[in-house]
C-alpha cells in the first residue's frame, strides 16, 4: 500500500489548484478570497451554491450536496472515491512528476499552517487548518448581576446569562463588562471586555481585545444565531455586542455582530452561512458607509437585504415594535435598487449617545 502524506499534499496543492488546473473549472467569481459558483460536485446551477475560502483551502457548498471540507474532500466527493485515492490523485496530478522533495515547513509556499515537525498523520478528512482564533483553556469569573448589565443596558439577568457577560473583579478584564467570544463551532476563543471607566473608555476605545485575537475571523454569537437564521429576517448583522443581546431579548435570536463598522471579507463568507442575512448597522455615518461595503461583500455570497436605523440610533435604541418593522421593511425593499429611505420614522425612545454602545 502507498503511503499517503496527507499533510504534504494538502500543504503543496492548494484548493485553488485543484479547481483550476485538476479540473479546470472556470465558472467561479472571486470576491476577496472566496470564490463563489455553481457547485462542481452535485453540478447545481445555483450561481451562489458553491463557496471557496482561498486563505483556508476550504470549501462547503450550500444547496445541493451540503457538502464540504478541504482539497482532498473536494477530489472525494465529486469523484466519488475514499480521501485516501482522493490524495493519491493529486499526489499523482500534481507531485510524482515534481522532482521538489517533500519541502520543510520554510519551503512550503503560502499556508497558513505549516507542518509541525512530528505532527501525527492527520485524520482522513479532517477539515481544520489551525485556526486564526484557537480555543481558550481557561474561564473568566464574571458577575452578571452588575448595574451597566442590568440597568444602563436594560439587560435581563437571563439575557446576560445567556451570553455568559458579567463584571471582571480582577485580572487582565477588572473594571470591565467580560463578554465572552465563540468561533463558529462554539468554542469560545476570547473575551472582549467594555471599558466602564469614562476616561479609559474616552482614551483606550470602549472596547479591549486580546492580543493576537483576530477579530475578523470570528462573528460574535454566529454558532447560536444561525440555528435561528431560517425566520423571517435571516442572519441579522450588527455592529456590536450588546445589540446582539437587546436584538435577543426583543425576540430576535439570529442576530451577530461584526464587533465594529467594518465586516470582513472573511466575516462575509461567515454571514453568508445563511441563506438570508439582513444588515442593520448602526445610524451613524460610519455605520452606514460599513453597511453599504457590506451589501457589495454579501451581494454575491447570499441573499441580502438592508435595515436603515434613524440617524445616529443604535439597533438597541429602537423599541422592539419599531426594530420589527425597519426589518421586515428591509425585507420587502428590493436591494437592487438600493433606495434609502430619508423619511423621518417614528421613534419612541432614544437614549443619549452617550449611554449607547
Ligand atoms: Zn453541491
Amino acid at each position: 500500500m502507498d503511503w499517503v502524506n496527507f499533510r504534504e499534499i494538502r500543504a503543496r496543492i492548494s484548493i485553488a489548484d485543484v479547481l483550476a488546473r485538476y479540473y479546470r473549472i472556470e465558472n467561479l467569481k472571486q470576491v476577496g478570497q472566496t470564490l463563489v459558483g455553481p457547485c462542481p460536485v452535485h453540478n447545481g446551477d445555483s450561481a451562489r451554491a458553491f463557496h471557496v475560502d482561498l486563505d483556508k483551502n476550504l470549501w462547503h457548498c450550500f444547496t445541493g450536496c451540503k457538502n464540504g471540507g478541504n482539497q482532498l474532500d473536494l477530489v472525494a466527493a465529486k469523484d466519488q472515491v475514499s480521501v485516501r485515492e482522493a490524495a493519491l490523485r493529486l499526489k499523482k496530478f500534481f507531485l510524482d512528476d515534481d522532482p521538489t522533495p517533500a519541502a520543510p515547513a520554510t519551503a512550503v509556499p503560502p499556508q497558513p499552517n505549516p507542518p509541525a515537525a512530528r505532527a501525527p498523520a492527520p485524520a482522513s478528512g479532517s477539515k481544520r487548518e489551525k485556526p486564526a482564533n484557537p480555543p481558550l483553556d481557561l474561564e473568566l469569573q464574571l458577575l452578571p448581576d452588575h448595574p451597566h448589565i442590568l440597568e444602563d443596558r436594560k439587560l435581563t439577568a437571563e439575557t446576560a446569562a445567556q451570553f455568559g457577560i458579567g463584571y471582571c473583579a480582577r485580572g487582565i478584564l477588572a473594571g470591565c463588562i467580560g463578554i465572552p467570544i465563540h468561533d463558529e463551532a462554539g468554542q469560545l476563543v476570547a473575551y472582549a471586555g467594555r471599558r466602564l471607566k469614562f476616561s479609559d473608555a474616552e482614551d483606550l476605545g470602549k472596547y479591549r481585545f486580546p492580543k493576537g485575537f483576530h477579530k475578523d475571523r470570528v462573528l460574535y454569537n454566529l454558532h447560536r444565531a444561525l440555528l435561528e437564521a431560517d425566520g423571517e429576517f435571516g442572519l441579522v448583522v450588527v455592529e456590536g455586542f450588546f445589540s446582539v443581546m437587546a436584538l435577543h431579548q426583543m425576540g430576535i435570536r439570529s442576530a451577530v455582530a461584526a464587533m465594529g463598522s467594518e465586516l470582513s471579507d472573511h466575516q462575509a463568507m461567515l454571514a453568508a452561512k445563511s441563506r438570508h442575512v439582513t444588515l442593520l448597522f448602526d445610524g451613524d455615518p460610519a455605520g452606514t458607509i460599513g453597511a453599504m461595503k457590506a451589501v457589495e461583500k454579501l451581494a454575491p455570497l447570499t441573499r441580502v437585504h438592508l435595515g436603515i436605523l434613524p440617524p445616529d440610533a443604535e439597533p438597541e435604541d429602537c423599541p422592539a415594535d419599531l426594530l420589527h418593522w425597519l426589518l421586515s421593511g428591509a425585507r420587502t425593499h428590493n436591494l437592487s435598487s438600493l433606495a434609502i429611505q430619508t423619511t423621518p420614522l417614528p421613534l419612541g425612545r432614544l437614549t443619549s449617545p452617550e449611554t449607547v454602545h
